[in-house]
């Protein structure tokens, strides 16, 4: 689904991402991992066209439909309720102004209920806990049906109740999309990924299969925290 060769991105003389060669398979779940300033934001926000490589090739499959990218911290009006966010992201989408067919209005009740949001879904998000938060970014990155989705370290910064739904929600979107995700904890990649890709200052140390970082033939030594 996504493949890079030679990725670098330099911010002045720091080079964010030294040589990278990703391959994301089409429909897998992969989990980026590596610690903080590893080069992930840089990553994903060059796959998402938000960030311009300074060095490299980035090919995604010519059937990839639309491509949804969720940031680390997920900004919503709070004064809008949950329904209205996803609503919002559907429209958008569209380039409609508001939810108008009952089709639209179906699929964002079944994005709220896979999101586990359906009990929450018409209070103001401001009142949301940062879970909610995060799996409502998601619901509205899901609702237009991407093909491909990013999501830049959705479950870090969580508590392990938070961690566990968004992590769970992640593990639904299996088979109906390509999902690339973030995370400075290995945990987190090791729970939900079929591959896995560990980024250490800029350099993939190692991309397959979870199995063959788990039997140890591949060569990270890194710094992830694994709990
Ligand atoms: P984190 O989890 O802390 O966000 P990360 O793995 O996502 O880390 P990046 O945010 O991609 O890493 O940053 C990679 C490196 O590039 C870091 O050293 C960071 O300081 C640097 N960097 C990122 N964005 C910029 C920028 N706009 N200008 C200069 N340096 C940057």
């Amino acid at each position: 689904m996504i493949r890079t060769h030679g990725l670098v991105k330099r911010y002045g003389t720091h080079a964010a991402l030294d040589g990278v060669d990703l391959e994301v398979p089409a429909g897998s779940v992969y989990g980026l991992a590596g610690p903080n300033g590893a080069g992930k934001t840089t990553l994903l926000g060059i796959l998402a066209g938000l960030r311009k490589a300074t060095e490299g090739e980035v090919t995604v499959a010519a059937e990839t439909g639309e491509v949804a990218v969720l940031p680390d911290t997920p900004r919503f009006d709070p004064w809008l309720t949950g329904r209205e966010v996803v609503a919002l992201a559907l429209t958008l989408g569209s380039g409609t102004h508001s939810v108008t067919t009952r089709e639209d209005a179906e699929r964002v009740d079944e994005v709220l209920e896979q999101s586990g949001l359906t009990d929450a879904a018409r209070r103001r998000c401001g009142g949301y806990s940062r879970g909610m938060l995060q799996r409502l970014g998601i619901a509205s990155t899901l609702v237009a049906r991407p093909s491909l989705i990013l999501l830049d370290e959705p479950a870090s910064a969580l508590d392990p109740q938070g961690r566990r739904e968004v992590l769970d929600l992640i593990n639904t979107l299996r088979g109906h999309a390509t999902v690339l995700f973030s995370s400075h904890i290995l945990g987190d990649v090791q729970e939900v990924c079929d591959t896995v890709g560990i980024l250490h200052h800029g350099r993939l140390l190692f991309q397959g299969p979870l199995s063959d970082l788990l039997v140890g033939r591949a060569v990270p030594r890194y710094e992830l925290r694994v709990r």
